[in-house]
């Protein structure tokens, strides 16, 4: 096989190394990705979008449900609703589908190559790919290592049989009667909560002494409430131990130290992820590590000349649009463009019911940077728009500056916040001021006004609240 010459070698077609690729092509880089796999990688796959369809399936049904049990006040009926999961399966591949053909083409339309296989470097400067067809060999001036991330495997609990991990979890065809998820993080609740839903008895077992505890409490503190009304069980300060003999059930030592089984069809190990850094020659590169992950300096350079990384295998927080962000700005830097990381906050996001958005600092991690602030709290309880979708759950939450009130975060919990999160961020990055949210028009009636509430509760002069 001829070998390829480039300027810019792509390792991994995530959403951190096809964005990449995509603005390299079209800045008129000569561009190759490699990708063993399907091009949108973790995220389009068997992550982001793949659980977000199962999580709104699950929202559909459970409305329909409660309609038809006679728990909506809103004066409508329905007969007995079904759930044909593999149908829900086959609608969610068919969205995964049409995504990838929309990389696809958008990788093409940008005149970057694609090989399709695993890369392993042979120097800083050569990569050697695996194809069907044989070994390719590519030269490249510059490479971007985007290798994204991978499932935490615990050595008691393999995954084979009952034991699934998130990608099982989006692709079975029927809902498991009882299901035990290991982890109360984002994937143990999200997914946990759309399978409660679609009818599973579901069982959460957390290692720490509270759920999400990436979040502060009074963020989780409405989800917590929720997911005891959809009859979800949560075991804090709880240990999984293994499978029992039968493989029908896992072994747990609860917070007393006792320990128990939960009978199980499905268990679920939700207990975080690993950067993908083995198998493709990192040891070839030798390259400065910060933990578990790549080290890199604030133009996603790695301690190698022409070597970049970007995504989940460069560290926290491991989330899509971070990993999008970093591979459009090296690109841009490939192509000469003076450009270095300088986000004022990266979003998060947990598609919980309700859902939680977070930008920037929480009340406790501006104090804890010796921060004197002002916080404005406004619960949804207050917002019209709120009571008529039936949304009453959650708060939006603003931190600012006690002495300028420059907004340092916003956080929210609520129904639908997610959509809000363009919004808060933005206020973050254009180093909006309480008075600036204050003085903005926010659309009436919208949930986007407790907002403008929590603003002026910050600056002392509510108005609804
Ligand atoms: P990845 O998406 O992991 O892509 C890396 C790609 O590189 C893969 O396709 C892999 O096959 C390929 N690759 C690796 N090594 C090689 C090699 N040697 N040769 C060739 N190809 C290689 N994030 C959010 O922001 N929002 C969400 O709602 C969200 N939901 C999630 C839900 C689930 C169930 C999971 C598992 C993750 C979720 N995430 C979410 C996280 C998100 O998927 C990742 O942060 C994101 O995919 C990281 O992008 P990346 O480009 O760094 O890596
Ligand atoms: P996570 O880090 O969110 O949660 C893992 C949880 O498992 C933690 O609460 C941890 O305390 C617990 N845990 C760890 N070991 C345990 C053990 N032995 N027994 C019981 N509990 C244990 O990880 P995740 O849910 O696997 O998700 C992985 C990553 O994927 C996330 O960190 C995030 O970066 C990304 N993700 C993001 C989204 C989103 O943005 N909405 C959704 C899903 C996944």
């Amino acid at each position: 096989m001829k070998d390829i010459s480039c300027k810019l070698l792509v390792i991994g077609a995530g959403p951190g190394g096809y964005v990449c690729a995509i603005r390299a092509g079209r800045l008129g880089i000569d561009t190759v990705v490699v990708e063993a796999k399907k091009p949108g990688g973790t995220c389009l796959n068997v992550g982001c979008i793949p659980s977000k369809a199962l999580i709104h399936a699950a929202e559909e049904f459970e409305r329909v449900v409660r309609i038809a049990t006679g728990r909506s006040p809103l004066g409508i009926s329905v007969g007995k609703p079904e759930l044909d999961l593999s149908k829900t399966v086959l609608w969610k591949d068919g969205i995964v589908g049409r995504l990838n053909s929309g990389v696809s083409g958008l990788l093409k339309k940008a005149g970057v190559k694609v090989v399709v296989g695993w890369a392993r470097f042979r120097d800083g400067k050569t990569v050697e790919v695996e194809t069907e067809i044989g070994v390719q060999v590519i030269r490249a001036e510059q490479v971007v290592i985007a290798t994204g991330s991978d499932t935490i495997e615990l050595p008691f609990l393999p995954f084979g049989g009952k034991v699934i991990s998130s990608t099982e979890a989006l692709a079975l065809a029927e809902v498991p009667a009882k299901l035990v998820i290991v982890g109360a993080g984002y994937i143990g609740l999200e997914l946990g909560t759309a399978f409660a839903k679609m009818g599973a008895a579901v069982t959460v077992v957390e290692a720490q002494s509270r759920i999400l505890p990436q979040y502060d409490a009074e963020l989780t503190r409405p989800i917590v409430k929720r997911l005891r009304e959809l009859g979800i069980e949560v075991l804090t300060d709880t240990r999984a131990k293994g499978l029992v003999s039968k493989g029908d059930a896992l072994a747990i030592e609860a917070a007393d130290r006792r320990a128990r089984t939960l009978a199980a069809d499905r268990i679920l190990v939700a207990v975080g992820r690993k950067p993908v850094t083995e198998g493709w020659g990192l040891d070839a590169l030798d390259l400065d590590m910060d933990g578990p992950f790549i080290r890199i300096d604030d133009r996603c350079r790695t301690s190698m000349r022409g070597v970049y990384a970007v995504g989940d295998v460069t560290g926290e927080p491991m989330l899509a649009h971070r990993a999008t962000a970093q591979g459009e700005m090296v690109a841009g830097i490939v192509a000469g463009e003076k450009r270095a990381w300088d986000r004022v906050c990266i979003p998060a996001v947990c598609f919980t019911d309700p859902e939680i958005v977070t930008v920037g600092l929480s009340p406790e991690e501006a104090k804890a940077a010796g921060i004197e602030i002002k916080t404005g709290l406004v619960p949804f309880q207050a917002n019209g728009r709120a009571m008529t979708l039936e949304n009453e759950a959650g708060f939006i939450r603003v931190v600012a500056r006690a002495d300028n009130h420059l907004l340092l975060g916003i956080q929210g919990v609520g129904a639908g916040i997610a959509e809000l999160s363009g919004g808060f961020s933005l206020a973050l990055e254009m180093r909006a001021r309480l008075e600036d949210v204050a003085a903005t028009v926010h659309a009436h009636p919208t949930q986007s006004e407790s907002f403008l509430e929590a603003a002026l509760k910050a600056l002392g002069h509510p108005i609804h609240t």
